[in-house]
């Protein structure tokens, strides 16, 4: 690293370089000072599609500087901006929600953290804020956001990460009608301020029910581009009327989405019963674009009744369900509103607006698929003393 000292000017005409930013300057140098010698780099920052990724990531600090990431980190930066800005505008509040808590059921395995103060206790990484944001409808908030993270402790299958980001949103005394309104606007004027060169396929977004996607597409993220080859394309979608149950490997049900949803109100009486259970609908809708699920959420179950019949639908018993959600159906009894909301995928949608192959292009800090990260080296094993602090003990295989 240098500093130069002179008189920057225009570049003679026969020097004029197009292919640089710089290219049609130049400094004449009168002073040269060596700020911190360099190595020479692990690899060329020029071109990073042709390095090696675990080399990229164990360099991450180095890879930053390269113009991909530079463009790739703004691009991130403007789009959070941009949401933030627009929710902001509209009445909503940004509320941060614990990263330590209890654990909240939607599908995934937790991250734990062991409590050196409640020795043999647990705290659980959240998979998303769900819980938080509906006691925040409770707590009178009305218009909740948050750029949260969420951790998923999963096999690292296809373009996962073990900690990702989602736009993560409530709202009170709301149909689904103003959940996929208000989404389907930001996300309208999002593309045109942050990526003007997109087109969107078709305005207002098609919608079709869960049964059609299948039956169509025989999937529930169908790709409607009518040019798969044109990158500038985006073809959003809405897909809905989602079957509430699905089987399990036991033989038992549990919910496809989220248990914290409504039912459609036309299978209401269904849910309340237990009966005809493979065809209550839920109230979930997903947005899809270009073939990836961006988001998703739901009305939700704001009568205890309701989410105590969902538990029950799943096999749960009475102390099991005050157990583990003891504090919903409490806090649902002191006069909650009705409410719904949605968390989109933020890393994934920052992806496809920087036309990049994978979720680890736009994310700063990433970690390989089996949950590595090269670069600081975690996860790593503990001193004893530490292990003893946490109360553990290692189990030798
Ligand atoms: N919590 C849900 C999820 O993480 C989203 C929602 O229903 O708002 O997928």
């Amino acid at each position: 690293m240098v500093e130069i000292t002179g008189t920057v000017a225009q570049r003679g005409e026969k020097n004029v370089n197009a292919n640089l930013a710089t290219g049609t300057v130049e400094i004449q140098a009168q002073g040269l000072k060596i700020i911190n010698p360099a190595e020479t780099l692990p690899f060329p920052l020029d071109d990073t599609r042709l390095i090696n990724e675990e080399t990229r990531l164990k360099y991450r600090y180095l890879d930053l500087r390269s113009q991909r990431m530079q463009k790739n980190l703004r691009v991130r930066h403007r789009i959070i901006k941009f949401i933030r800005d627009f929710l902001d505008e509209k009445d909503f509040v940004e509320v941060e929600t614990p990263y330590i808590t209890r654990g909240t059921p939607e599908g995934a395995r937790e991250y734990i953290v062991p409590s050196r103060l409640q020795p043999g206790k647990f705290y659980a990484l959240p998979q998303s804020p769900q819980q938080f944001k509906q006691l925040l409808m409770v707590g009178g908030i009305e218009r909740y956001f948050q750029i949260a993270r969420c951790f998923r402790d999963e096999d690292q299958r296809g373009d996962r990460q073990p900690e990702f980001t989602q736009l993560d949103l409530e709202m009170s005394f709301v149909s689904r009608e103003d959940v996929m309104e208000l989404n389907e606007k930001l996300l309208i004027e999002l593309v045109k301020k942050i990526a003007p060169e997109k087109t969107i396929q078709t305005v207002p977004f098609p919608r079709m029910s869960y049964a059609e996607a299948m039956e169509k597409y025989g999937t529930d993220r169908p790709d409607l581009r009518q040019d798969k080859n044109d990158p500038n394309l985006l073809a959003f979608c809405w897909v809905i009327d989602f079957p509430f149950f699905e089987k399990t490997d036991a033989g038992g049900w549990t919910f496809t989405h989220n248990p914290f949803s409504a039912a459609k109100p036309d299978s209401q009486a269904d849910l309340l019963a237990g009966t005809n259970i493979p065809a209550i609908l839920t109230s979930q809708y997903d947005v899809v674009l270009n073939g990836s699920e961006i988001g998703g959420g739901s009305i939700r179950n704001h009568q205890p009744d309701a989410l105590t019949a969902v538990f029950k639908i799943m096999g749960f018993d009475e102390a099991r369900i005050q157990k583990n959600f003891g504090h919903m159906l409490e806090a649902f009894q002191y006069g909650t509103p009705p409410h719904g909301g949605i968390a989109w995928g933020l890393d994934r949608l920052v992806m496809i607006l920087c036309q990049e192959p994978n979720i680890r292009e736009v994310i700063p800090f990433p970690k390989t698929g089996d949950g590595r990260d090269l670069m600081m080296d975690a996860p790593s094993e503990l001193p004893p003393a530490d292990l003893r602090d946490a109360h553990i003990q290692i189990r030798k295989e």
